[in-house]
Formats: C-alpha cells, structure tokens, sequence
C-alpha cells in the first residue's frame, strides 16, 4: 500500500510504501476511494494534541470497499464503508455506558492513535465504521464524516436557536449552513476581516448576512459556533449574543481564551466545547443528509499532493473542503 505519513512533528507528509495489513476478527482492510482533509490533519502536523506519537498516517473522513473482512465482522466484503474520527471505545467506563461514547476514558481516533486514510489502504474496526450508499461519488461523501458530523452535533448543542452565528467559515461551515438553512436558521457568516471571497460563498448558500469576524452583527445572535482555532473569538462570540444564548466552540483545539467581564457572560449566556462524537451521530446525521441532499463543495487532490491540499488549508486557499482522490 501507498501512504503519507507524519514522521515528527511540523514535519511534511512522507509518501511511504508499505505491505498490505491483514484484518483481525473485527476488522476490514478496506480500498480507499476518498479522504476528506480536515484543520485536525494540521493540528497533527503542529503537535497540537496530547499524547500524539510519530509516525502516523492521518485522515479520519474516509470512504472505501471492503477487500477483506476478519471473521467476526458482520460487513461483507464489496460493501462501501465510511470511517469518522471515533475509532474505538472502551464500551466499559461510565462515559460508554451513559451514551456518551465520545468522551470515553480510552477513545482511540482515527489519523491520531490509528493509521488513517491518507493512504491508498486502511485497516478499520467494523464496529465503528458506517455502510454507505454505492452511487453518490466517494469524495462528496467523505467531507460529511467529519466536517459534516462535527458541524452538526455544533448546531444541535445550539438546541432551537434561530439565529446563529458561524466563526470560522471553512469545511464544516459551510456544510452545517446548509443544514441550517433547511431547518429554516438564519445563518450569519464571520470570516477572516477582508476575506469578501469567502463571505460571498456564504451568502451564496444562504447565509442572511456576512462579515468580518471583527464586525458586529446587524442582529444579536441566539447561538454562536466557532470552528476558527482562535480562542480570541470567544469573548467576541459572547458580546454577539442575546440573553440565555450559547458559544459552542466546534474544534478540537483552540488558543488561550483571553480573559472578558463577567457581565458578557451575565444573563445565562453559556460556552461549551463539542468533543468528537457518537456512532449514534454518525448514523442521525448520514440519513439525514441524505434526506436534505446536503453537497458539500469538493478540491480533490491526488494523495501524492496532500501537503499541497494541507498548505492550501492553512492559508485559507479552499472554499468548502480538501478531499484526497486514491
Ligand atoms: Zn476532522
Ligand atoms: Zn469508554
């Protein structure tokens, strides 16, 4: 098998060749057609979180057949699978036996603790990956399992907020506006002060307004998910919101939040961190893009190009999502 593989930190993908792994019981070695790039793949290049070790292949949005199933999977062979960031759990702790599997003691992820999907074959336990539809094309799928599921358990911590402001307008912005939109939210859209580009896309699926990330809304907001890294833009989102109205902060990593008055949390406004997510998450939120033919906005890249699709993230040059095409 093919793969790009982190060797050290702030390191470049290294294009690898490797024997093909076989599946254990539960496992499925399985071709891959698709991975989505996501800002996690950079926090990995930056040794951004804990308990990260060299070498690893990263990817955690992948689409791919079965070619070989281990004997206790129940996924047949030829099958098309998706895999999201949740690899494995312990299925024993209270966190697992609560339905709260996302924030089980000893989670493993894909493309952190397991070789992901930058790479042309990937080993995957069966019981954490999802069976999909054979027809839509591999590399609009594979943006929703992470991007697309993040997103969207953000905006379900919103609850019925109406209007909700989106900070960060990247890969699972612009998926969960989509969503958003359907469900009859007022989106307003901040992006980086002067980026009209991407405020444009914005608007273009429906946003109600948008801006700069330093300006303020023409309304307060009842809810505000930030996918921007920048713990600057919490005490920001804050300021942006009605009473009773919740900061939900999407990424997995973010800077310092500086510090604010008390009186911008005054009037039962809230923050809270989103942590992974659930195989129950994955299974809702699939179906019901299916059911709101959400199509998120793909630049594919042949995996030998992946550090050219991770430098084009970084510096803001993707509208929508990188996908890897194998
Ligand atoms: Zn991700
Ligand atoms: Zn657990």
């Amino acid at each position: 098998m093919q793969a790009m593989v982190f060797h050290e930190a702030r390191g470049n993908l290294i294009p690898e060749s490797r024997p093909n792994p076989s599946p254990a019981d539960w496992e499925l070695l399985i071709k891959v057609e698709a991975c989505g790039v996501c800002r996690t793949d950079l926090h990995i290049q930056d040794d951004e979180l804990p308990g990260l070790n060299y070498p690893i292949i990263p990817g955690h949005q992948a689409v791919g057949k079965v070619v070989e199933a281990g004997r206790h999977s129940s996924v047949s062979e030829g099958s098309r699978v998706g895999i999201t960031w949740l690899g494995w759990t312990c299925g024993e702790c209270k966190y697992c036996r609560t339905e709260r599997e996302n924030l089980c003691d000893r989670a493993r992820f894909h493309g952190y603790q397991i070789d992901g999907g930058f790479a042309d074959y990937m080993l995957v336990d069966s019981r954490y990956c999802f069976e999909l539809d054979q027809t839509q094309p591999a590399a609009e799928i594979a943006p929703l399992l992470c991007a697309g599921l993040i997103g969207f358990r953000s905006l379900s911590m919103a609850g019925d907020a109406r209007r909700v402001g989106i900070y960060g307008f990247g890969s699972a912005a612009h998926i969960v506006t989509q969503v958003a939109v359907r469900q009859s939210r007022e989106i307003y859209a901040f992006t980086r002060p002067g980026d009209t580009a991407t405020q444009e896309f914005a608007r273009e699926l429906g946003a109600a307004w948008a801006g700069g990330s330093d300006a303020s809304p023409p309304e307060q907001l009842d809810a505000a998910l930030i996918f921007a890294a920048d713990g600057q833009l919490v005490p920001k989102a804050l300021k942006d919101l009605n009473k009773g109205g919740r900061v939900v902060c999407g990424g997995i990593h973010m800077t310092d939040i500086p510090s604010f008055p008390y009186a911008d949390l005054w009037g039962e406004r809230r923050i809270q961190s989103v942590a992974n997510l659930t195989r129950q998450d994955g299974k809702e939120f699939m179906s019901l893009a299916g059911e709101m033919n959400i199509r998120p906005q793909i630049k594919t890249y042949a995996l030998e190009a992946a550090n050219q699709a991770l430098d084009d993230l970084r510096h803001g040059r993707i509208n929508g999502t990188a996908v890897l095409t194998m």
